[in-house]
């Protein structure tokens, strides 16, 4: 099992294909990848057109593709996602919600572009309108700034004007952490808190987050994933045994640019471990049976 469960395509803010990501997944020799797009599932149903079911193809895959999403909560004024591997990720419920995230995403950008035109920067509405994505992200005004000369890189655009203490910062209203579990479950889906490591909490508090992501329904918690110290990952290990968590890696890839997310970039999980592996997990057949397989013949024809 190399399975990479959470990656991101141009359907939020990564910046590759849905077809780049299956080839890449394939030449590294994943046994499966689950596409996470923030608040949105647009490249999931591109993969699941093009894509034959699994239960259809009579060969050994390459790979199985998993259905999946990564929603931003609202936890005590932090930002925190979620992870949801769905078995079926047309669930209303689900659907509502990223609807409404979607929408906050909107309203959000708009209230940046309107900062940036107080500071004299205009151009970002027609900007993010020219864009494939369906969920817009402060990435994404990022690298508007990037482009238009206004900051040096992603970085100085997130410190000088779109981060907390930046001159076009703005708060969004994100659902809360049990609307998203409660909304993957609704799709047969298994919730995963994304990155724990990297939330500005003390000990202390990332035990109140586990404890509460566990009350609201949460089954399991990324433990491996790019850039992860291993003192933090012990942490993150004993804290999986204390909430009674399940294990779930990923590379939260983004853009081929970044070698440091590269797709499947991210120890695996210890074969001590492996009895909380997430696809231990008893939704994680039912999920894969939903997902696809990619062969030889659904590569050589999937669309560019
Ligand atoms: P949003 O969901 O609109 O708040 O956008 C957050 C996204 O921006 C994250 O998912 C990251 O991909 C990216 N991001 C956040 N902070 C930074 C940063 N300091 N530098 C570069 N990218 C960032
Ligand atoms: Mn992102
Ligand atoms: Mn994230
Ligand atoms: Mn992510």
């Amino acid at each position: 099992m190399y399975p990479d469960l959470h990656t991101h395509s141009l359907y939020s803010d990564g910046s590759e294909t849905t077809r780049y990501l299956l080839t890449t997944a394939v030449a590294k020799g994943l046994s499966h990848l689950a596409l996470t797009d923030h608040d949105c599932i647009s490249g999931v149903r591109e993969l699941w057109q093009h894509l034959p079911e699994a239960h259809d193809s009579a060969s050994t895959p390459l790979l199985t593709v998993l259905a999946g999403v990564e929603i931003s909560c609202d936890w005590n004024g932090l930002e925190i996602h979620v992870v949801g591997l769905l078995e079926t990720p047309e669930a209303p419920a689900l659907q509502t919600l990223l609807g409404e995230q979607q929408q906050r995403r909107v309203e959000r950008m708009a209230a940046i572009d309107s900062k940036l035109a107080a500071a004299g920067i205009t151009g970002l509405g027609s900007a993010l309108a020219a864009l494939p994505a369906t969920a817009l992200t402060r990435s994404h005004a990022a690298d508007f700034l990037v482009a238009q000369g206004h900051c040096k890189n992603k970085e100085k655009a997130f410190k000088s004007y779109l981060a907390k203490r930046g001159k076009a910062y703005v708060a969004a209203a994100w659902c809360s952490l049990s609307e998203a579990v409660k909304a993957i479950e609704s799709a047969g889906g298994i919730a995963v808190l994304a990155h724990p490591s990297r939330y500005p909490l003390t000990r202390r508090k990332l035990a109140a987050l586990l404890s509460d992501f566990k009350l609201a329904g949460g089954e399991a918690m990324e433990v491996s994933y790019a850039n992860l110290d291993p003192n933090a990952k012990k942490r993150l290990l004993e804290l999986a045994a204390e909430f009674d968590l399940m294990h779930s890696c990923g590379s939260d890839f983004h853009t081929a640019q970044a070698s440091w997310t590269a797709l499947g970039k991210f120890p695996k999980l210890e074969p001590s471990a492996i009895k909380n592996a997430i696809w231990q997990h008893p939704k994680w057949h039912l999920i894969e049976q939903a997902g696809r397989h990619v062969t030889e013949a659904s590569l050589a024809k999937y669309p560019d």
